[in-house]
């Protein structure tokens, strides 16, 4: 196992995220040569995100070294500390002692305080699907939701969008109503944001963002 410099360029933390939104979830993983998260997923405003990869697109940003799957270890002892020691929340790390949980949506999004302009699209994405219980995590950043006969989520609700697992591995995201938030103190970070933004479909009432060739797949 090689012996790792530690990140600590939040900027290539950014940049790698940048990446993973522009290129799309499997084009990113096969280009850093690594295989689907299944437990460890980094999760911001703008989406989720699987750990390990990202931690070795930053480090190569960072350190000009690239590193295989088998170089270092994810998780609680590998890339998720290292990059939740870096401020991001990593899911699958947080404590489950420290989670609140829900077998129903309601009192989930009231103890997350969903914006109230947001609460009729939040109960029309969870009413079309099967979900059986919900969390609020130690950070309280988001509502993750397991579905029926799942162990793990497939789906997490923040303050701005809903961003969700399909079946077949690939991610996708819609745009609550409101979803301007208030900037979190990094410019790249914003500067995501209104990447994001930009690549919702501007059907009226659809609100998908759009995946990487820009074509609306519900339009
Ligand atoms: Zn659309």
């Amino acid at each position: 196992m090689a012996s790792l410099a530690t990140l600590t360029d939040c900027n290539a933390v950014e940049a790698a995220l940048e990446e993973f939104d522009r290129v799309g979830r499997f084009a990113f993983l096969e280009k850093y040569g690594f295989g689907e998260a299944k437990e460890y997923f980094l999760v911001t405003e703008t989406g989720s995100y699987d750990s390990k990869a990202i931690f070795a697109a930053a480090y190569e940003r960072q350190h000009g070294v690239g590193l295989s799957s088998e170089d270092f270890s994810g998780g609680k002892h590998g890339a998720g500390k290292w990059l939740s020691d870096l401020g991001y929340t990593i899911e699958g790390m947080e404590s489950e002692n420290g989670r609140i949980t829900f077998d129903s949506f309601e009192p989930a999004m009231d103890a997350f305080r969903l914006s109230v302009a947001n609460i009729t699209a939040a109960r029309d994405f969870v009413a079309n699907r099967d979900f059986e219980s919900f969390y609020l995590p130690p950070s309280r950043t988001y509502i993750a939701m397991i579905p029926r006969g799942g162990v793990r989520p497939t789906a997490w609700i923040n303050k701005g969008f809903v961003w969700f697992r399909n079946d077949d591995g690939t991610q996708e995201g819609i745009a609550f109503p409101e979803n301007k938030l208030r900037d979190g103190g990094r410019n790249s970070r914003q500067r995501r944001r209104e990447e994001a933004e930009k690549r919702i479909c501007s059907t009226p009432g659809c609100g998908m963002v759009l995946p990487a060739n820009g074509v609306c797949e519900y339009c």
